[in-house]
């Protein structure tokens, strides 16, 4: 299958910004420069063009990565959507694994903003490079120097401008190209789309030389041929710079830094030029390796085996279910079976769309490099990875951390029960940090998630999407319960009164096990005192005690409950009676093995600035919790401890007003502990009044 477009013409990147920066603005301009976005169309008018959400428009916050295609002189650009809310991190992750390069957005006059810190950071664990666009340079108070500044001391990162503003607020007229030491000024009379080129005006040409020199010597660092060329002659030829910048920004030595205003239209397209010279190619990036077997590596190359990454699943009106994925070798043909080595399952490839801004391109087949939808890859989940069943590889999973957070949900109207419940599932499938379980205690359905915003959206999305409307309970921990110490007793069930009787007798051994392991059940009856036919039915009752558990109404964990002795009668002993029996018998022992309720425990990573790591540690101590280890990394603290989840609720804006919006966290789920005493007491009396213990 002939490509399109070579693989050195291929850039896929995105976009990662704060919150307001203009990453909405700048994506829409790149598509309506690129020419395949027919109107242009401004965030307030709701009509920009990748964020199609509706409620993306009205809270003006992107959640959802979309990858758009469009071409830039011969080049061909997917653009993929990273959103720029803290509470939305794990959609920033998983776009910065597929990308070859970032555009890092900064508002001129806002700089180097909290948000951007992390995801900074984030960026340079995937190695990503980078350029840098100082937007909204038409702006009171607009300072592109101050950015770059920001840019160096902030993120640590050796910022070199390629252009610099003339002027700057209402009298930002243009740009000089330090490259070509020419000056482009915007004609007005085109807002902004077109430019004149002249020469550097007189009361520039000073800062141009001096930036000039800046740039030139800053990658000639990087060369040593070069950097001797640069001593002889005292400067560079257009293309060296070129070469050498792009091999210096690949590297990660520098990053470039561009500017302009995207909502005049203004340096958007000297951007895109930046793109296309200076980012990487897809095979410019090392080979990828397989995680069960390293020797297992392949080049990105359409003549390699397929090996492809699925990024994100998202469901469309028409064609139902989407799955994002990227091609890293290989290439990919519509109709044809691919094995999912993750599942360890064939799934058929449907179509294969590429998504533009306003139109779905069918291609009979993808190839490495290539970001694409697949129609059909039915058991297909975010990342996993595609390949062939004869040459298996597994690309490195994505990690999602476990939901932290669980609220009970109900449609407000009864007769929405089943709608419900297939839109939950349906959302579960396209977002692996959000799951929906059933709670056999309170026979509600669970919804949990990352975050109190993260569910909120749900529920949002339920209503415009799906058509219902839900009440939400309140944020609950998912607590368990355990008894610490052996008891042993016998308990007999018998009824005479009317009808039929009831007879059943147990004795009972309970002992705890370590944690982890589970229930266990043992039957050691002898000479038949219990029949055969009865012994399930008693295993059958421990196990109904133990959803609902005797102390706090949880589920009980890690228990052997050895069934000793007991009586029968012969008329009035049944399946039922023996079941009672054993519940109820267990229910009276665990109670006297001085029972404990146990609670999720999270490992916590604060990043957070030197300045507040005092405050940080503080927050930690507060909560129950202690502190492991801390660290250094990219010039940010790294806090590393083990809490209570029941402690962490509102841990993101505690954290967020602490220290400015400047450290970042991440939890995941470690273990179970015992709750303290006091406290294990408290949740105990709320759940007997709330009727939970039965
Ligand atoms: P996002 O949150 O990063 O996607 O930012 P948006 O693209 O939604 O932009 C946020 C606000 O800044 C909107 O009101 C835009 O119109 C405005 N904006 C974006 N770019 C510029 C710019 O270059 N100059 C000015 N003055 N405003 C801009």
């Amino acid at each position: 299958m002939a490509r399109k477009v070579p693989l050195s013409k291929v850039r896929n990147i995105g976009i990662m910004a704060h919150i307001d920066a203009g990453k909405t603005t700048v994506s829409e301009r790149i598509l309506f420069f690129t020419g395949r976005s027919h109107k242009l169309g401004e965030v307030h008018d709701g009509a920009a063009t990748m964020d199609w959400m509706v409620q993306e428009q009205e809270r003006g916050i992107t959640i959802t990565s979309a990858a758009t295609t469009c071409m830039w002189k011969d080049h061909m650009i997917s653009l993929i959507d990273t959103p720029g809310h803290v509470d939305f991190t794990m959609e920033v992750e998983r776009s910065l694994r597929v990308l070859d390069g970032a555009i890092a957005l900064y508002c001129a006059v806002g700089g180097v903003q909290p948000q951007s810190e992390t995801v900074w950071h984030q960026s340079e664990r995937y190695e990503d490079p980078k350029i840098a666009f100082v937007n909204k340079m038409d702006r009171i108070g607009a300072d592109f120097f101050g950015v770059v500044k920001g840019i160096q001391t902030k993120l640590g990162a050796n910022a070199v401008p390629v252009v610099i503003p003339i002027g700057a607020s209402d009298q930002f007229k243009g740009i000089v190209d330090l490259i070509t030491m020419k000056a482009l000024i915007f004609k007005e009379e085109t807002q902004g789309a077109e430019w004149d080129v002249i020469d550097i005006p007189e009361d520039m040409k000073e800062a141009a030389a001096k930036w000039r020199n800046n740039l030139v010597e800053k990658c000639a660092e990087q060369d040593e041929a070069l950097l001797e060329k640069y001593f002889e002659n005292g400067d560079l030829t257009e293309k060296e710079i070129w070469s050498i910048l792009r091999k210096a920004t690949c590297s990660r030595h520098v990053v470039p830094v561009y500017c302009g205003s995207a909502f005049k239209n203004k340096g958007v397209q000297q951007l895109l030029d930046g793109v296309i010279k200076i980012l990487p190619a897809p095979n410019e990036i090392p080979p990828i390796v397989c995680t069960q077997n390293p020797a297992n590596q392949r080049k990105v190359d359409d003549n390699e085996v397929l090996s492809a990454l699925a990024f994100k699943i998202m469901s469309d009106k028409h064609m139902g279910k989407l799955t994002y994925i990227r091609i890293y070798s290989g290439t990919l043909e519509a109709g044809t079976t691919v094995w999912n080595s993750t599942q360890q399952k064939k799934q058929r490839v449907g179509r294969i769309l590429r998504m533009h801004a306003n139109r779905q391109e069918a291609i009979e087949a993808a190839v490495s490099g290539d970001i694409v939808a697949v129609v059909g890859l039915q058991d297909t989940k975010t990342g996993d990875t595609l390949c062939m069943q004869d040459n298996e590889i597994h690309l490195e999973a994505m990690e999602f951390p476990a939901p932290v957070i669980s609220i009970s949900i109900k449609p407000a109207s009864n007769a929405d029960n089943e709608k419900l419940g297939e839109a939950l599932h349906r959302l579960a499938d396209e977002d692996p940090t959000f799951t929906v379980s059933f709670d056999q205690e309170t026979s509600e359905t669970i919804i949990s998630g990352m975050g109190e915003l993260h569910l909120e959206i749900i529920v949002d999305r339920l209503k415009r999407e799906f058509g219902v409307i839900a009440e939400v309970g309140r944020p609950e921990v998912a607590y368990r319960e355990t008894a610490t110490t052996m008891a042993e007793g016998s308990y007999k069930h018998a009824k005479q009164s009317g009808g039929r009787g009831q007879y059943g007798h147990v004795v009972l051994k309970l002992e705890p096990r370590d944690p982890g392991q589970g229930f266990e059940f043992i039957n050691a009856v002898v000479g038949g005192r219990i029949p055969q036919e009865y012994i399930p039915s008693c295993e059958k009752g421990v196990i109904q005690a133990l959803a609902c558990g005797p102390y706090a109404g949880y589920p009980v964990v890690d228990m052997k409950v050895t069934l000793l002795d007991g009586s029968y009668h012969d008329v009035d002993s049944s399946d039922f009676a023996f079941q009672i029996a054993a519940r109820q018998g267990f229910k009276e022992l665990f109670m006297k093995g001085n029972p404990q309720l146990l609670e999720p425990i999270m490992s916590i990573e604060v990043t957070t600035p030197d300045e507040f790591m005092g405050s940080v540690n503080g927050t930690i101590a507060q909560r129950r919790g202690r502190i492991e280890s801390m660290d250094e990394r990219g010039g940010m603290k790294i806090v590393r401890g083990m809490v209570p989840l029941s402690e962490m609720f509102g841990y993101s804006n505690t954290l967020r007003s602490l220290t400015q919006g400047r450290a970042s966290f991440s939890m995941h789920f470690e273990h179970y502990e015992a709750v303290p005493f006091s406290i294990a007491e408290e949740v105990v009396e709320k759940r007997r009044k709330g009727g939970k213990v039965r």
